[in-house]
């Protein structure tokens, strides 16, 4: 067995972990203790790697034109084909779009050959979805694209201010280091700002639940109430900033007393105020953000409203205090420092960075192509599908993303990417979305299989490290992307044998003509150049590090600005003077709903990989719409019910969950949910597609939908062997569908028909489209309900219960039915019953998963807080519950409140009765 240091793939904390493989099996992934982002702890879906593995599923083959071919082939095809687009329709008719998902070295090749060689600008990448208004306002704040903190700050500050971000959910390992910060030190407060009440809150001394899109304001509000209350760092503002007086005038053009900021945020005055006094009095304070401040028409102004109160503070450059940015991708931090995002040349270089354009051109030695490098930036992701649909870019190369999902007006962005002549992708997974508008398709290689670096969140670059061959005919991206660009005549320039290669060519470019003195001329923050001396083993052990990494930093760079000097020509930050803007899409009388997305615990992105993991799938198992109470009673709607979503460019069907959490006239929906695992529930086909105007992030975070009650004529569960090959009819069938793998089969959960429908003959259509004979059945012909099950030679293949979701019990039990060879027969009247009942009768249902990794269920931890168990620790003790990754211990503690109220109220019943 080999243990093998490597990287988490998914969220942007970048945790270490330690993959152990046995005879070309990947086993047991445990966090690796000595890597600084984690030391040693994960979340659930880091614990459930080695589940998400596998060949099942994969692309193994290129194809062309829907034709399997040898790779020869299809790089050719490749070659040829971009070759002759730009020769018909010029350098700029061909673009990529690239993924956070991508390690460094294939994001350096894919941007050296696309703006070095073939000349055009036009590559981005879905980082811009997630990061780019952050990026935006540190460039315009510090003068670079520098995160000045590290994770050490948030338990070193005294106070933590946690905006727009759901750190319990989407960067669980930093919720854990806070909370136990917490622990150790009772004096860290935390503040939580966020229109949805979520497990962040758990953790929060304060919560201020703000109206969405009321950030700038709230922040433009403490900068005033600083100025006002003499809590300003006259001195550090004198001697390292400047455009103090400019933001204070913007911030004033609204009235600031804390009584007005307070009813434009939709916020408690007396809790406004005690946050100002916290933030103001405080000088470790980190404000840690995330895509709610990010995902916004108005983002970049939001970031920099947060950033203004730091410079203002002088909170920055020192231990526990600064404006934290974090990423949601994995590699997000490795995209930019590439320069693999539109406006972007190379390295921290933009096109308008003085020499950058000619030094770029003598490093890549790219000066013999006429014309060499693009003169100016080129399509940001949003205006990059606009240029495709205008026809100006007429091939697209995408690689590891999904954006007829993710994109703002997903639906509009399938038909653009339909009717692109050319469209090339570069994916690992054969369900992935995006494949169905491929003339090309190239196999990639994955997480367990690729080599080379990722840097997380707080700028710290670690080693990802191939465990695994890919499978089949699966190859590495940079190798692809290397081969292409030798097939075009570019081979010198990317003769790589290893990336470790590529790697130090992309270090020695961050060295390139850029000086130590950060104000000289062409100097840049990032410079990697301690690195550009590795070779191959140097590489392959590298420990985990922080840029900078240069002769004055060899052992890298814990905190930035630590001397006050930023990286603007005369060395000052620069506050910016922010005018809070709402969100452009307004509501209307058809769609007086404003809605608002993000992820759930335990899965990632568009669950191509999560997905994978059944024990992942429990805790949120089919898209859903949470809805406030009084919304819910307003639209007529009942927890659990489905219900429709109808948004500027399509609709969303999904389950309503019923949420106090929720604000009144707002509704929340999971990002995750695409064309492979329900039916109408990409949540991106409802956003409009409004773009920040400085970093053109779309808006994911404000639409404006409406809400109606879905009313089928039936709702049906279907679970199938996992071997079973029958068409799915159902799905064309069911006006909702949802897919949920299972361990040893597969879950379908259905609706459809109408209301007012005669109940269908459940067991001729069983007969007519499941394999194996119905060979037990319990029906209630006047209702309609139906439980049956089907056998092929003694073994189970499928299972069908037509009435509410609602009754159905854990499923474990009989998922494991599934997997036998034979049930015994004839079956015995026990398991006739227990079978029909889908569970062991003879045993509690569980309910619910909230524990993912001990598969604990809601009943049974309801049972034991009612038992006595009333804390996390002994809930841990008896159902081992919250023991592993913890990721579950918020909702744990909210079972335990909620079981506390209603313990009380029953008692004042019992006394009134009395
Ligand atoms: Fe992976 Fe979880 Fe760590 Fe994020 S917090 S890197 S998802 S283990």
């Amino acid at each position: 067995m080999t243990r093998t240091a490597t990287t988490c793939p998914y969220c942007g904390v970048g945790c270490g972990v330690i993959a152990s493989v046995a005879e070309g099996t990947l086993g047991a992934v445990e966090g690796d203790r000595d890597h600084p982002a984690n030391f040693g702890r994960l979340c659930v879906k880091g614990s459930a790697l080695a589940e998400t593995l596998g060949e099942h599923g994969r692309l193994t083959r290129p194809r062309v034109d829907g034709v399997e071919v040898d790779w020869d082939d299809a790089l050719d095809a490749v070659a040829g084909r971009l070759s002759a687009t730009q020769a018909e329709h010029g350098r700029e008719s061909v673009a990529a779009y690239l993924s956070g998902q991508l390690l460094t070295e294939d994001y350096y090749a894919a941007n050296k050959l696309f703006k070095g060689f073939l000349g055009t600008p036009h590559l981005d990448t879905n980082s811009r979805l997630c990061m780019a208004s952050a990026v935006a306002g540190y460039k315009r704040a510090f003068g670079a694209d520098a995160v000045p903190c590290n994770y050490e700050d948030l338990e070193e500050a005294e106070l933590v201010v946690l905006v727009g971000s759901n750190l319990a959910w989407n960067h669980p390992v930093l919720f854990q280091r806070l909370r136990t910060a917490k622990q150790r030190n009772p004096l860290l407060r935390v503040v939580v700002i966020d229109p949805r009440v979520t497990d962040t809150c758990e953790a929060a001394d304060l919560y201020l639940g703000v109206r969405p899109g009321s950030d700038a304001r709230l922040f433009n509000g403490l900068l005033a109430w600083m100025d006002a209350n003499h809590r300003l760092d006259r001195r550090y503002l004198e001697r390292h900033a400047q455009g103090l007086e400019e933001a204070l005038a913007a911030a004033r053009e609204d009235d600031c007393s804390i009584e007005a900021i307070a009813a434009d945020c939709d916020v408690d005055a007396e809790r406004l105020e005690t946050f100002f006094y916290w933030f103001a009095s405080q000088l470790h304070v980190v404000t840690l953000y995330s895509q709610g401040v990010n995902q916004s028409s108005s983002g970049t102004d939001k970031c920099n409203a947060i950033i203004n109160c730091h410079l203002a503070g002088g909170k920055i450059g020192l231990p526990g205090a600064g404006p934290f940015s974090i990423t949601g991708q994995p590699n997000a931090m490795g995209g930019r420092e590439v320069g693999g995002l539109a406006n972007q040349l190379a390295a921290h270089m933009d096109y308008h960075t003085p020499g950058a354009i000619d030094r770029v051109t003598r490093f890549w030695t790219t000066a013999s192509l006429t014309p060499s490098l693009p003169a100016g930036p080129g399509h940001k992701a949003v205006e990059l599908f606009d240029a495709i649909e205008r026809g100006e870019i007429r091939a697209l190369w995408v690689m590891a993303t999904n954006p007829g999902v993710s994109l703002p007006d997903a639906n509009r962005v399938r038909r653009i990417l339909a009717a692109c002549p050319l469209v090339i992708v570069s994916d690992c997974m054969a369900n992935a979305d995006i494949l169905q508008y491929a003339d090309i398709v190239l196999p990639a290689s994955s997480w367990a299989e690729k080599d080379g670096t990722v840097t997380n969140s707080e700028r710290r670059i670690s080693r990802q490290r191939g465990l695994l061959p890919p499978p089949g005919e699966a190859r590495h991206d940079w190798w692809i992307i290397c081969q292409v660009a030798s097939r075009l005549g570019f081979g010198e320039a990317f003769d790589y044998a290893h990336p470790g290669e590529v790697f130090v060519e992309h270090a020695r470019l961050s060295g390139f003509e850029n000086p130590l003195d950060k104000q000289a001329e062409g100097a840049r923050l990032f410079d990697i150049s301690g690195l550009a001396g590795l070779d191959r083993a140097g590489y392959d052990a590298l420990a985990p590090i922080q840029w900078p990494v240069n002769a004055a930093a060899p052992e890298g760079t814990a905190r930035l600005f630590t001397d006050g000097r930023f990286a603007t020509p005369d060395g000052l930050a620069r506050l910016i003077a922010v005018r809070p803007r709402g969100p452009e899409q307004a509501l209307s009388a058809a769609r007086p709903l404003r809605l608002n997305s993000g992820r759930v615990r335990d899965q990632w992105h568009t669950m191509t990989r999560t997905a994978r993991a059944p024990r992942l799938m429990n805790h949120r198992s089919e898209p859903f719409i949470e809805v406030h109470p009084d919304d819910a009673a307003q639209h007529g709607l009942a927890d659990q019910q489905l219900a429709r979503l109808e948004g500027a460019g399509g609709d969303y069907f999904g389950r309503v969950r019923i949420a106090h959490a929720q604000r009144r006239g707002e509704v929340f929906v999971p990002m995750h949910w695409n064309d492979s695992f329900s039916g109408r529930a990409r949540m991106g086909g409802l956003f409009a597609g409004h773009t920040d105007p400085v970093s053109g992030q779309p808006e994911s975070k404000h639409g404006a939908v409406g809400l109606t009650p879905l009313a089928p004529g039936w709702e049906a569960t279907l679970i199938l062997a996992a071997d079973s090959d029958c068409e799915p009819v159902w799905r064309d069938e069911s006006i909702y569908w949802a897919y949920i793998p299972l361990a040893n089969s597969r879950r379908w959960q259905l609706a459809g028909g109408e209301e007012t429908e005669a109940p269908r003959d459940w067991l001729a259509w069983a007969k007519a489209n499941l394999p194996g004979e119905p060979a037990l059945w319990a029906e209630d012909v006047g209702s309609g309900r139906l439980r049956a099950a089907g056998f092929d030679s003694g073994r189970l293949r499928w299972w069908l219960m037509v009435g509410s979701p609602a009754e159905l019990p854990a499923l474990n039990w009989l998922d494991e039915r599934f997997a036998e060879a034979a049930l015994d027969t004839p079956l015995s009247g026990d398991l006739r019953r227990r079978l029909l009942a889908g569970c062991d009768t003879g045993e509690a249902d569980a309910g619910p998963t909230v524990c993912s990794c001990h598969q604990v269920g809601r009943k049974a931890i309801v049972a034991a807080i009612r038992g006595g168990d009333d804390d996390v620790e002994a809930l841990g003790a008896r159902l081992a519950c919250g023991t592993q990754c913890g990721s579950c211990i918020p909702e744990l503690k909210s079972l335990i409140e909620e079981e506390a109220a209603h313990a009380g109220t029953e008692q004042a019943l019992a006394h009134e009765a009395v």
